[in-house]
This record gives C-alpha cells, structure tokens and sequence, in this order.
C-alpha cells in the first residue's frame, strides 16, 4: 500500500534547523563541550512546594478519573484570582477561563475554532512558529506583519493593507515576544482593540513571558486595555513561570465567545489537564510567589554576563526588558544561518538563527539564556576568542 500524508502535512515549513541539530550532534561526538543557547526550556527545576502539591493531589483516588473539560473549578478559580492580583482584571472563571494542556495546546487549537479555510490570520514574523502552522491546519492563510528593530518589534498596523484588514478574521500577538524579547505597552495595545473593533478581528494574545520581567519591569496583560474583552483571548502558561514546561499546564483567558468555542474544539480532541497537575497549579498561583522573583534575578544576572561580553566581542545584541532571550545581529557580512554555524564549529555554541522564525528575523540569531551564569561567561569567553 502506497502511504500518502496530507497535504496539511506536505505543505509544513521545511525544518530549518536540521542542519543545526546535525552539526550538534557531529561535535558532540567527536567529544566538544557544547553550550546549548537554542531551546527555551528552563534549565532550573520546579520550586519544591509545587512538587509537594503534585505528590499529594496524585494520591488522591478522586484526581485518577477523567478530568472535567474547562478544568477543576479550583485551579480557575486560582487563576481569576491571579489574574486580580497580578494585573487588576476581574474574570468570571466559569465562562472567562479555560484549562489547557500547555498553552501551545490551547494556541494550535483555537484556529479550529474560528478560522474557516481561506480566511486570513495576521501573523507576526519573526515568531513562534504554531500561528502561522495552527492558521495553515484549520485551511487559512497568513499574512505576515514584519517585526522590525526601527518600530520596536511591533507590528506596524497602519502598514497593513486595507483589503488584508478586511479579509483578516484573527490577529496573532506575543508580548513580551519570542524571539526578540521586546515588550508592548499600553499605548500599543490600544491601539490593537481599536483596530481590531474597527475591522472585526479576533486578538489572540500570548502572554507566556509575562512574568519574566527584568529589574522590575512588569509587564502588561492585554486584558488590562479597555474593550480588550470584546476582541481578544489570551493565553498564558506556568511552564517559563514556575518551570513546568514538562508538566504541560497553561489557561486561556478573555472573551466568552471565545473561550467557549475553544472549549468545543479540546471536548473533542481531549479529556483536559490532570487534575492533580491542576491542584499543583493552584498552589504554584495561589501561592508566594518569591520563587518567581528569584527566577526572574537569575535570568537578570546572566542576561548582564551574556550582554556585557557580547558587546566587548564587537556585537550589538538588543537588550531586552523581559524574556529569557537575547536577540542579537550577526557582524557585517554574515546572515542568520552563517552566523549560527560559526558559533557552533569555531565555539560550540548553539543558538538558533534568526531565519528560522520568518524572513524578517534574517541577520540576527537568538540566545537562550538557559544555562548557569558560569556556561554563559564560558560561552562569551569564548566567543571573544574568535575575534569577530
Ligand atoms: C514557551 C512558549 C509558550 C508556552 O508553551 P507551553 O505549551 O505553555 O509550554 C507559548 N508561546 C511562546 C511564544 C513560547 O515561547
């Protein structure tokens, strides 16, 4: 029999960090050290009371059924409460927020929901990559808006042509961003619910690094903007938080409308989050949440050593408020993927180059500071060496 994949399948982006994982691997056989600045995947564990939290809930009889499909009414409560006291937004937590099984789950899904084939998804570009493959699953099309260093990383609206924003049924937004680690503020986000009401587009907002702020930034929730609601949907996630991108928990947030038509979409392709996982989850929002500030000075000090040695090194790396990414031009002469192998062959330096993320990150390559202060001046020392 012959096997044929779909077309959905077929038409995936080429993986363009094929050759980079190669060439990792090609060294780390002939016995290289290597530093590995290319995953966003904290390295530091889960804070111990969350783990206590887990043990318990998973001894629990109760917690071995099937869950419910929104979520445990506990852990969206908890997260109606945070979301107060972190950003000063009142949630219904029965109608306003839903569990997710990690918020890349709730993001890939949501076109599902409400992108009928060749309707048209507002992409950013350079970004995380399911947008744009989640808009592409569901039969849409992306239109993608340039993220560009003279505008701060953010999508210049009025650039987007009056037919595309006639067309457009959702728009894609991650602040703080991947990968260029640049944050929005209020004014931004104004301006998006005004375009958005305007138009009549769904704002999907993905807010996974709200709480990696530096040096006491705090950056904003969506939801904070007036009329927000009315368009938009957000998701968030405890993995870069609480270090549990293994535990795969995250909620979505925002208008009813759309949460309701997400849920639909996950009732029908999954039976929900583990409940003791939940459970885990109230106790990581519920409660101190000195853990977080003493993950955010962790990732202040290294970005410090990173940022310090790139710039004695010759390069101009964007310095970001939030994150744990380091966006960072590649010296005259050389594109993203040049760059990239360089610091692999001559330092053993993995990092993921800017191009992979859509044409407009060309030139650049992403750090991710997800190794000990001690790895990162190891990686800068050598760096300096090659004498760019
Ligand atoms: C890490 C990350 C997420 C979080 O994914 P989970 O599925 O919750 O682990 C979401 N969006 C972006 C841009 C990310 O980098």
């Amino acid at each position: 029999m012959r096997i044929e994949k779909a077309e959905r399948i077929k038409k995936l982006p080429p993986y363009l960090f094929a050759e980079i994982d190669r060439l990792k691997e090609e060294l780390k056989a002939k016995g290289v050290d290597v530093i590995n600045l290319g995953v966003g995947d904290p390295d530091l564990p889960t804070p111990p009371h969350i783990i206590e939290s887990l043990e318990k809930a998973a001894r629990d009889p109760a917690n071995h059924q099937y869950p419910s499909y929104s979520g445990t009414g506990e852990f969206r409560g908890s997260v109606a409460r945070w979301y107060k006291k972190r950003f000063g937004v009142d949630l219904d937590p029965c109608t306003e927020v839903l569990t997710l099984i990690g918020s890349k789950e709730g993001i890939a899904h949501f076109p599902l929901a409400f992108i009928n084939p060749g309707d048209l998804a507002l992409v950013p570009a350079p970004a995380y990559p399911v947008y744009h493959v989640a808009t592409m699953f569901a039969g849409g099309e992306s239109y993608f808006m340039p993220l560009v260093k003279e505008n701060g990383f953010l999508p210049d609206l009025d650039a987007i042509p009056e037919d595309i924003a006639r067309r457009a049924k959702v728009m894609f937004l991650n602040y703080p961003n991947n990968p260029t680690g640049a944050v929005a503020e209020r004014g931004f986000f104004e301006k998006v619910v005004t375009y958005a009401k305007r138009h009549g587009i769904i704002v999907c907002h993905d807010a996974a690094y709200t709480e990696m702020g530096m040096n006491g930034y705090k950056p904003m929730s969506f939801m904070e903007i007036p009329g927000a609601r009315e368009v938009g949907i957000e998701f968030h996630s405890l993995s870069k938080t609480y270090n549990m991108t293994g535990w795969r928990l995250g909620f979505a947030v925002g208008n009813n409308e759309l949460i309701s038509g997400l849920g639909q979409v996950k009732s029908n392709v999954d039976s929900g989050a583990f409940n003791a996982i939940q459970a885990a989850g109230v106790t990581a929002l519920d409660g101190d949440q000195s853990c977080v500030a003493v993950m955010q000075s962790i990732y202040a000090e290294r970005f410090a050593v990173l940022v310090g040695g790139l710039r004695d090194a010759g390069l101009e790396p964007y310095v970001p408020k939030a994150t744990f990414y380091l966006w960072c031009p590649a010296p005259k002469g050389m594109n993203s993927k040049e760059f990239a192998s360089l610091l692999l062959r001559e330092a053993g330096i993995v990092t993921t180059p800017g191009s992979g993320f859509g044409a407009p990150g060309e030139g650049y390559i992403r750090m991710a500071l997800t190794v000990s202060r001690e790895r990162i001046a190891e990686a800068v020392e050598r760096i300096r060496k090659l004498g760019l």
